[in-house]
């Protein structure tokens, strides 16, 4: 009894909503947020909600109002005034009435610089960074056209042809390669502009940037297992895009920082970033091991296979999937894979063959086939052995006995999105989730969820929970949003892991079937949960929230049963497929 009242209490708010919109002509506007504003794109929104029940015109145009009481347009504008007058009216003739404006100019064009001097620079990679002889820094600058421009050591920059800048001279860029000699004293890198009369305007970049000297190089050691390398410093709204997970105590290279991260070294070709509190540098200073990798050894036991391979010590290691071909593929950077390295199979179910290979000089790579696409595996190291754990298929296409891992996105202080009826993105994930794990749990699977009830989670306590419990699969469930209530709609799937994607293409198929719009099966995505590797892993954002028609939708209770039975039927139709050794 507890656990459906639990069940029902989300729920129950959220059904209610439209029904608490009364029948007289109520009018209460999310899009634009002000009754006048000023805008520089043409396209614009009016998006609402008013009583169920009542019409809506916006100037003398009927627009759609759902049954939830929402309504949503679009408008290109024209330059100057656009005045719209939003009426709505009752089933008893009542109205009520707002009238929006918006003054809508587009932004000056671009024009040359008109008197002598720079009046701007954008040099990449920006922030405040510490850089080393051999980085490469870009600058574009703005100026006064037709003079020459240099930076460092009088290196001078080139004009671009207008045909390069949107029509507008005196753009002026290029590239340097840092020498131990550059001085970056005061911090700044100038960029100068100079006259054929010898007049000279300079400017210094916004970011301070300095030299980091080091006779041997400085290594550090990552503090545990949540560690992640990414690609660069500037991530989107999702955080940095992460380049894998490493495990406790790998030894690191750090030839720079930028920001709040230091820049590692993986191998000669490769370089990665890693945030500052994840490094342990307080470590004994030593030159970096030259690792020779010439003890392999790849064996079962009775639940997963194993390849490990002897290093001098941790070092850093990436890992993709190739996933028609069924291989994983563990890149170990800094070292270099002997010749004749062990290939013999020992009880292996799961792996056909290792492959040993040298990339690049300093990248040993194993190429691990397999009997089925990859269902899962992890890296860690045990002493200085690098193990890779491959995870078996399921033998029975079934989901009784299985784990699953559910998330229900949001929560407490994060509510997610919210629609136009006001139904908030953290009560629906619940909802939905609750369902899913009744209908699992129905089809004798086991499901650990991250919350069972409205309470904030930390997506690093979500990630941690699942890479703890390890559980079979994993599913996040979430609600799209968009700035553009009208034409952003639909169903879609995400993931980041090459493997995980027959996954989520099966759920998203058997979505589809719904009647949702089809908004994708997405790759590359940067969603904490899409990164691990030791499971499959869907992140599914069942449609958007931000557009009324899929609100109304899912505000339906039949509905919600019909999403929630097409993601486990999609569930079947993928666990179907992996387990066939095609
Ligand atoms: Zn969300």
């Amino acid at each position: 009894m507890m656990l459906s009242a639990k069940f029902f209490s989300p729920f129950f708010i959220i059904i209610c909503i439209p029904f608490f919109a009364s029948s007289q002509a109520t009018l209460r506007l999310s899009q634009p947020s002000r009754d006048q504003s000023n805008v520089s794109t043409a396209k614009q929104f009016i998006a609402g909600r008013t009583c169920a029940g009542c019409t809506v015109k916006i100037n003398s145009d009927t627009v759609h109002v759902y049954t939830t009481g929402t309504f949503a347009a679009k408008y290109e504008l024209s330059a100057g005034r656009n005045a719209f007058t939003v009426t709505t009216t009752a089933p008893n003739g009542e109205t009520s009435t707002k009238n929006i404006v918006f003054y809508f100019s587009t932004p000056p064009a671009p024009s040359a610089t008109s008197i002598f001097r720079i009046d701007y620079m954008e040099i990449s990679p920006s922030g405040n960074l510490q850089l080393m002889e051999g980085d490469t820094l870009r600058i574009k600058m703005k100026g006064y056209p037709g003079e020459s421009a240099s930076w460092f050591n009088d290196v001078p920059l080139k004009e671009l042809p207008t045909s390069q800048t949107g029509g507008v001279p005196g753009i002026y860029s290029g590239s340097y390669i840092l020498q131990a000699k550059d001085s970056l004293l005061n911090g700044k890198i100038i960029g100068r502009l100079r006259k054929r009369s010898g007049e000279t305007a300079i400017l210094g970049s916004t970011y301070r940037y300095s030299m980091m000297r080091n006779e041997i190089p400085l290594t550090g050691r990552t503090i545990d297992n949540m560690t992640y390398l990414t690609a660069s410093p500037h991530g989107d709204r999702l955080g940095p895009d992460k380049i894998g997970y490493l495990d406790k105590d790998v030894l690191l290279h750090i030839v720079g920082r930028q920001g709040d991260y230091y820049k590692v070294k993986l191998s000669s070709r490769t370089t990665a970033f890693i945030p500052e509190p994840l490094v342990d540098t307080e470590i004994p200073q030593e030159q970096l091991p030259v690792s020779i990798a010439d003890d392999a050894k790849i064996w079962g036991d009775e639940k997963y296979d194993y390849v490990s391979v002897a290093l001098s010590d941790k070092l850093p290691y990436t890992s993709t999937q190739l996933v028609s071909s069924k291989k994983i593929i563990v890149d170990i950077h800094g070292a270099y894979a002997e010749k004749g390295l062990n290939t013999v199979l020992q009880n292996t179910k799961e792996i056909t063959s290792v492959g040993w290979g040298q990339p690049t000089p300093d990248v040993c790579r194993m190429v691990i086939s397999l009997q089925h696409a990859p269902w899962g595996y992890q890296v860690y190291y045990e002493n200085n052995r690098i193990v890779v754990k491959v995870k078996r298929p399921p033998q029975t296409p079934s989901l009784r006995n299985m784990v699953i891992g559910l998330d229900a996105g949001h929560g407490g202080s994060n509510p997610g999105a919210t629609g136009l009826t006001g139904a908030v993105e953290k009560n629906l994930t619940l909802v939905l989730s609750l369902q899913l794990k009744a209908l699992l749990e129905r089809e004798g699977a086991t499901v650990i969820m991250t919350r069972t009830t409205e309470k904030f989670v930390a997506n690093e306590d979500r990630l941690s929970l699942f890479r703890r419990t390890n559980p079979d699969l994993l599913l996040s469930i979430h609600l799209n949003s968009s700035a553009n209530p009208v034409d952003a709609y639909g169903t879609a799937t995400y993931y980041k892991q090459p493997f995980c994607e027959p996954l989520n293409a099966a759920i998203h198929e058997r979505l589809l079937q719904t009647g949702l719009y089809d908004f994708g099966n997405n790759a590359g995505f940067n969603f904490i949960l899409n990164n691990p590797t030791e499971f499959p892993d869907a992140l599914v954002e069942t449609l958007f929230l931000s557009n009324p028609g899929d609100e109304e939708k899912i505000l339906d209770p039949a509905f919600q049963r019909q999403v929630v039975t097409a993601i486990v039927e999609g569930m079947k139709d993928y666990l179907k497929e992996a387990v066939k050794s095609r």
